[in-house]
C-alpha cells in the first residue's frame, strides 16, 4: 500500500521546503523504500516554462521534456530519481484539464465546482504518480504558505485524503521559519504557532513540525513548538543554517527524524545507511584546492537563476576535491565597459550559461573572446554554445555581423538560426526542443573522452541551432563539432582541439548531474580549471 506525506511551509516562502522535502525522501530511501516527489505550485501557469527566471529561478527541465519548478532539480539530485512532467501539478494543469472536461460534457450537466471538481482532479494527479511510479512512499511538498488563496484546493485536496487513504498512510509536515532576535538572541515561535494554526484551521493537524531556524533550536522553543503545536516534543525537528545543504538529511536523521517518520508510517524498517552520503558531503566539505570562476549571465543578480548550474559546477568540483568560488558577472556590465573584459585574467575558468533574447549577448561574446584569445578554460551551455558559435565566426572566420537569428533577424551571417520546425510557433508554452535526446560523440574528441561513450542522453530546451549552411567555414577555420544528433544535422557539442580546455554543449548537461556523479561536461571544465592553475598539463580524462 503506497504511502503518502505532504509538506506544508508557514511564515514566509523560500525556508528551504525542497530541501526539507528531498532530505526526507533520502532519510527513506536510505532505509530502503522506493520514494518518490511531487511539487505543487498552486500558481495558475500551466508550467514553469513560460516564467522568467530572474523573478521565479531557473527553469528545471525533465527527460520527458517537462519545464518544471527548480525545486524538481533538488529531488533529482538528493534521490538521484528522474522524474516526469507529472511530477508537477500546477493550478493551471489542473484547471485545464477540469474546464476541458467540462467543455466535453463529461460533468453530464453538473455544476463543476471546486470542491469535488477541483480537488477530485488533484487527487487523481498524485495518485497518478504513486501509480506510475510504483514507489512505496509518495512525497507531495505544497508551494507557497499555508493561507495564500491559490493554495487552499490543494490543502483540501491533501486534506481529504487523509480520510480516504486512512491515518496510517498520511503524514502531514509542516515547516515554518523560527526566525532569533538579533538584540537578545531569543528564538520566535510565535510566527510559527500563527501558521499552524492557519493550517487547523483549513482542517489540517501536523504530525511533525520542523522549525527552520539559523541554529538549533532551544528546549524552550521546543517545547513551546510541540504544545502550541498539540504534537509531541519528539515530533518536533529543527533545519537548521549548514555550510552545505546536502548536509540536511545527516542533521535531520541525526535528530531522529528518519526513524520517527518510518515509525509513524508503520514500518519496521532497516536501520538506514547514510554512509555513501555522508561520504558525498566530506567531499564537499574537505575541499584540498579552489578554482574562481567568472559565470557571465544576464540573470546573475538572482543566484537561483542558474541553480543546475552552481550545483553542476560544485558537483564537478567536489570530485576533484576542489572548492568552486562563483562569481556572477553581469554580460550588459562587460558591454558598457569594455574594459572589465580584462578583469577575466584572475579567474581560472570562464562558464557562459544558458540564455535568452539579445540583452548581454555582446558582452558574453567578449568574454569567450577574451577566454579563446588567452586560452583560460572556458564552458558554454545552450546559449553559451550558440554565442561561442557566433564568437568563432565573427573572429575567427572572418564573417562580419555573424549573428543569431535570436539576436539579429538581419544578420548577412546567421550562423545561428531558427530550428525549421520551430518556424510558425505561435505558443510559447511547452514549444521549444525539450527534453532527453540523444547525442552522437566522435570518437577521438574532447566530448569521447569526456563521457566515455559513443551515445548519450541529455536534455535539451532551445528553439535556435547551428545553421548547417555555415558548417563547412567553420569546420575548415578549426571548430570541431564533436557531438551531433542522430541524424548528424544538429550540432550538439563544440571544441577547440589546440586549446587547453574550450568546451560547449547545446545541451544542459547540469540537469543530470549528480553530487557524487557529476555531469561530464561540468568536472571536465573545473578539472581543467584546476590543473591549469596548478601549472599541470591540460588533462587527458
Ligand atoms: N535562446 C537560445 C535558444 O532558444 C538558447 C536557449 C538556452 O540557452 N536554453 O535556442
Amino acid at each position: 500500500m503506497v504511502k503518502y506525506i505532504f509538506v506544508t511551509g508557514g511564515v514566509l516562502s523560500s525556508v528551504g521546503k525542497g530541501i526539507l522535502t528531498s532530505s526526507i525522501g533520502k532519510m527513506l530511501q536510505t532505509r530502503g523504500l522506493k520514494v518518490t516527489v511531487i511539487k505543487i505550485d498552486p500558481y495558475v501557469n500551466v508550467d514553469a516554462g513560460t516564467m522568467n527566471p530572474y523573478m521565479h529561478g531557473e527553469v528545471y527541465v525533465t527527460d520527458d521534456g517537462g519545464e518544471t519548478d527548480l525545486d524538481l532539480g533538488w529531488y533529482e539530485r538528493f534521490l538521484d530519481l528522474s522524474l516526469k512532467q507529472e511530477n508537477n501539478i500546477t493550478t493551471g494543469l489542473v484547471y485545464k484539464a477540469v474546464i476541458e472536461r467540462e467543455r466535453r460534457g463529461d460533468f453530464l450537466g453538473r455544476c463543476v465546482q471546486i470542491v469535488p471538481h477541483v480537488t477530485n482532479e488533484i487527487k487523481h494527479r498524485i495518485r497518478t504518480v504513486a501509480k506510475t511510479s510504483s514507489a512505496d512512499v509518495v512525497l507531495t511538498e505544497v508551494g507557497g504558505t499555508v493561507g495564500d488563496i491559490e493554495g487552499l484546493p490543494f490543502l483540501e485536496a491533501i486534506r481529504q485524503m487523509r480520510l480516504e487513504e486512512g491515518f496510517e498512510n498520511t503524514l502531514y509536515v509542516h515547516v515554518a521559519l523560527v526566525p532569533v532576535l538579533d538584540v537578545t538572541n531569543e528564538m520566535k515561535t510565535k510566527p510559527l504557532q500563527h501558521s499552524v494554526n492557519e493550517l487547523r484551521r483549513i482542517g489540517i493537524q501536523p504530525d511533525t513540525i520542523v522549525a527552520r531556524s539559523p541554529m538549533m533550536i532551544d528546549a524552550e522553543a521546543l517545547r513551546k513548538i510541540a504544545l502550541f503545536g498539540t504534537i509531541p516534543e519528539g515530533a518536533v525537528f529543527c533545519s537548521y543554517n549548514v555550510e552545505s545543504i546536502y548536509q540536511v538529511p545527516l542533521i535531520l536523521d541525526k535528530q531522529g527524524m528518519g526513524d520517527f517518520v518510518c515509525k509513524r508510517l508503520g514500518y519496521t524498517c532497516p536501520v538506514q545507511d547514510l554512509h555513501e552520503w555522508q561520504q558525498v558531503v566530506n567531499a564537499i566539505l574537505k575541499p584540498e584546492h579552489e578554482v574562481r570562476i567568472a559565470l557571465v549571465g544576464k540573470y546573475a543578480g538572482l543566484t537561483d537563476s542558474y541553480v543546475s548550474m552552481n550545483e553542476a559546477l560544485r558537483h564537478g568540483g567536489a570530485a576533484c576535491r576542489t572548492r568552486v568560488c562563483i562569481t556572477y558577472m553581469e554580460a550588459e556590465k562587460l558591454e558598457q565597459n569594455p574594459e572589465c573584459v580584462s578583469d577575466l585574467k584572475a579567474f581560472n575558468g570562464v562558464f557562459v550559461p544558458y540564455g535568452f533574447g539579445p540583452r548581454g549577448t555582446e558582452g558574453k561574446m567578449a568574454a569567450i573572446k577574451f577566454a579563446r584569445e588567452n586560452d583560460i578554460p572556458f564552458l558554454g551551455i545552450c546559449y553559451g554554445f550558440q554565442l561561442a558559435v557566433i564568437e568563432f565566426a565573427r573572429n575567427v572566420c572572418g564573417l562580419k555581423d555573424a549573428n543569431s537569428t535570436e539576436i539579429n533577424p538581419n544578420s548577412p551571417h546567421p550562423v545561428i538560426d531558427l530550428m525549421p520546425e520551430q518556424r510558425g510557433v505561435e505558443y510559447k508554452g511547452a514549444t521549444m526542443r525539450l527534453g532527453a535526446h540523444k547525442v552522437i560523440l566522435e570518437p577521438n574528441t574532447l566530448a569521447h573522452n569526456l563521457y566515455k561513450q559513443e551515445e548519450v542522453y541529455e536534455r535539451h530546451r532551445h528553439r535556435f541551432e547551428v545553421n548547417l549552411d555555415y558548417m563547412e567555414v567553420l569546420r575548415k577555420n578549426g571548430l570541431c563539432f564533436s557531438g551531433k544528433s542522430t541524424d548528424g544535422r544538429r550540432m550538439e557539442t563544440l571544441e577547440l582541439p589546440n586549446h587547453y580546455f574550450f568546451f560547449a554543449s547545446q545541451f544542459h548537461g547540469e540537469f543530470k548531474s549528480r553530487p557524487g556523479r557529476p555531469s561530464p561536461e561540468y568536472y571536465g571544465f573545473i578539472r581543467a580549471c584546476l590543473n591549469k592553475k596548478l601549472g599541470k598539463p591540460k588533462p587527458e580524462f
